[in-house]
């Protein structure tokens, strides 16, 4: 495991000499197959509803936005997606969803994720279940862990405070979250987060900050991406850019995480195969080991876009996709993180 000086990462960040990003990426790659090996997990992801009280400045999704349709899934429909999943080689799903933490929300999800427990359990381990619902109660993620979800991805977005207030409305705080992340770690979830890249006002230093702040934090799981404006928010307005090439320094991004955090999973995400015909690819090859398929309904897709032109591939192109870069498509696995394991035991040990 490397640790980098802020100077340097934002040395690294900045450079357009191409021997530093062959250099990034061929060290990544190292460490990816001395950790990880060459597997790729998949994470079939539900984004069940898109309903949400948060008003993100970023966000398709947000309260205020008023173009898109809303909807929800009802229980069936997100039972059905998951145990088809299941059916298809999917040992692990992800349910998505905007910010809903009514408690009869919180009850329809924890039954929700009981039942698939239940049912996908009759044949082998059962589906493992990530939730990303956003910010919810100390008590509500116990809830949701009781029913059997295990791992749970809660984005910071950025680690410099002042700059995540200036992409959030005064109701939402940097300290709010950090207290989510707190609890989900507590409660004994694997614990994700992340952060977009390159959103307007934020410098390379942030991003450098960031990756400190993730090995800080002794995360298990990473989900980052290029920030992608969406028309109809108030940060499509904010033309104060700061970081020149968003996927150059997205890869340059993944591939530190990787050499930093050698043994936590790491997600090649939707946006970085949005924003790039390679994302994929590069993702992989930066050190990334988890693909999430949408899974979501046709009918439902167009009204999930937190950002423009949001992509989706098939099932069988990304397997395909994932061989042709080199890598491994691995079905009837969970996956889970190493790195959660590890700190796990330490934690035993300490005890
Ligand atoms: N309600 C859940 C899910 C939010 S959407 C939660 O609060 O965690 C999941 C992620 O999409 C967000 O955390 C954010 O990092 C990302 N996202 C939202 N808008 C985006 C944009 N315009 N560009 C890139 N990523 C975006």
């Amino acid at each position: 495991m490397i640790s980098f000086s802020t100077t340097q990462i934002v040395d690294y960040l900045k450079s357009k000499d191409p021997a530093i990003h062959h250099f990034l990426l061929e060290k990544a790659d190292r460490y990816r197959q001395e950790n990880r090996g060459r597997a790729v997990y998949f994470r079939g992801l539900i984004e069940y509803s898109n309903i949400c009280s948060q008003n993100c400045f970023y966000c398709g999704l947000r309260r205020d936005n008023l173009f898109i349709k809303r909807y929800h899934l009802d229980r069936e429909e997100i039972i059905s997606l998951a145990m088809e999943a299941h059916n298809n080689g999917y040992q692990s799903i992800c349910l998505q969803s905007g910010q809903v933490s009514s408690s009869k929300e919180i009850d329809l999800v924890a039954e929700v994720v009981a039942t698939i427990k239940e049912l996908s359990g009759k044949k082998g381990q059962g589906l493992g279940i990530t939730l990303s619902l956003g910010e919810l109660s100390y008590q509500q993620y116990q809830q949701l862990w009781n029913a059997g979800a295990h791992r749970y991805l809660l984005r910071i977005e950025t680690s410099n405070p002042v700059l995540f207030q200036k992409i959030h409305p005064p109701e939402q705080s940097f300290s709010r979250r950090l207290e989510c992340l707190q609890a989900l770690r507590e409660i004994g979830y694997q614990v994700g987060t992340g952060v977009m890249i390159g959103f307007p006002g934020q410098s390379y230093e942030d991003l450098a900050y960031d990756l400190q702040f993730f090995r800080e934090k002794d995360i298990d799981m990473l989900g980052m991406g290029p920030y992608i404006p969406h028309p109809d928010v108030p940060l499509a307005d904010e033309k104060k850019e700061y970081i020149s090439d968003v996927f150059g320094t997205s890869i340059k991004m993944l591939a530190l995480a990787r050499i930093m955090m050698p043994d936590i999973n790491m997600v090649a995400s939707t946006a970085l195969q949005s924003i790039h015909p390679d994302g994929l690819k590069m993702g992989l090859k930066a050190g990334a080991n988890i693909v999430m398929p949408i899974l979501t309904p046709e009918k439902n897709r167009q009204d999930y876009m937190l950002y423009a032109n949001k992509k989706h591939s098939a099932f069988e192109t990304l397997q395909q996709d994932i061989k042709a870069a080199g890598y491994e498509p691995t079905l009837w696995q969970w996956g889970d993180s190493p790195h959660y394991f590890k700190r796990k035991r330490e934690q035993a040990k300490g005890e």
